[in-house]
């Protein structure tokens, strides 16, 4: 086949839109995408200027799509002194996994020229997820305990290197799923929370319900997933075809088993009926916003006070992660 603006070999058949792309116009579509988004949800604030710049903390595991998203970000950013660009990776603790990807991080931020920090479970919180796995105190699947040390980390560290923003990796695919694995739960107020933590643009005319701004949280930096409009596999195609340096094994603790149940399903759907993503995001995105304007603000509005032994915003006396490393302590 041939690629619709060039006639070289194309290496996607894009069912969703019809379109045959070479590699070279694969790239320039995907820039073209993650652009636009990033004007669409305002990311850049009109007050940034270079005397008083922005800072974007970019969670960067050295996959494909965080390597990707870097890649980008310091392409379209890097001739801006309005934007100053930090990654920032978190070193889990799994044996034979992580060492490799770090691997690919600095090999990424080297060649960028970005500045680039590790935080690790280990030096953080005295933990390795090799051994949190083996002792698992609360009969918990692995991402369950890492995924709330991840947070804790993540956020800890963006508001020390000063970032107004935090920006992560998640794909089209990503997002197509947690939008119904929350419709199947039936979790609207989650639904809310996903608007206005990462969905909702930074601002809007407030006219339609996807012009919504989102509600300001000021117990965490705000999120943003600049590739969201992306199809995975678009974005492995671009690192290929860019050679970046993305790592490809899958984490040995990985067990979503039924977010697995729903990639599957999600394959199934777009390849009977292409465009299904799409769609279930466009849909899912009005209806976001209209329970933000429901039950948003409900967070905002709920007392959050500080972790009363590591000062972490917390609705309770004490926070979760604390709770979790005092029972693995206990062990
Ligand atoms: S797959 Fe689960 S255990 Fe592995 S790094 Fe990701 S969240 Fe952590
Ligand atoms: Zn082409
Ligand atoms: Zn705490």
């Amino acid at each position: 086949m041939e690629c619709d603006k060039c006639g070289d070999d194309a290496v996607l058949h894009a069912a969703y839109s019809g379109l045959h792309l070479c590699g070279d116009h694969l790239c320039r579509a995907v820039e073209k995408r993650v652009r636009r988004r990033i004007r669409d949800d305002g990311l850049v604030p009109d007050d940034a200027t270079p005397e008083d710049p922005e800072t974007w903390v970019i969670g960067l595991s050295g996959g494909k799509d965080s390597v990707v998203l870097t890649e980008i970000l310091t392409d379209v950013f890097e001739q801006d002194p309005r934007i100053e660009l930090v990654a920032l990776s978190i070193h889990e603790g799994i044996e034979g996994y992580r060492d490799e990807s770090l691997d690919a991080c600095r090999e990424l931020t080297d060649d960028l020229d970005i500045h680039h920090e590790v935080v690790s479970y280990e030096s953080e919180y005295d933990v390795r997820m090799d051994e949190v796995v083996e002792d698992d105190p609360e009969g918990m699947a692995a991402c369950a305990y890492c995924g709330v040390f991840r947070r804790d980390a993540l956020s800890r560290y963006a508001e020390e290197l000063g970032a107004d923003k935090l920006l992560t990796g998640h794909n089209l695919d990503d997002e197509a799923e947690t939008a119904l694995m929350n419709f199947l739960e039936g979790d609207v107020s989650q639904m809310a929370k996903h608007f206005d933590a990462s969905l909702g643009p930074f601002e809007g005319d407030g006219d339609g319900p996807t012009d919504r701004p989102r509600e300001e949280q000021d117990h965490h930096v705000p999120r943003a997933k600049p590739l969201r409009d992306v199809p995975e596999k678009e974005i492995a195609l671009y690192a290929r075809f860019r050679d970046l340096p993305a790592h490809i094994t899958e984490c040995p603790h990985a067990e979503e088993a039924y977010r697995g149940e729903i990639q599957e399903l999600m394959l199934d759907l777009e390849q009977n009926h292409p465009g299904t993503r799409h769609s279930i995001m466009a849909g899912y995105e009005k209806l976001a916003a209209l329970a933000a304007q429901t039950y948003g603000g409900d967070d905002a509005e709920t007392d959050f006070g500080e972790c009363e032994n590591c000062g972490a915003p917390t609705a309770r006396d004490r926070c979760r992660k604390c709770n979790l490393l005092d029972a693995l302590e206990a062990v």
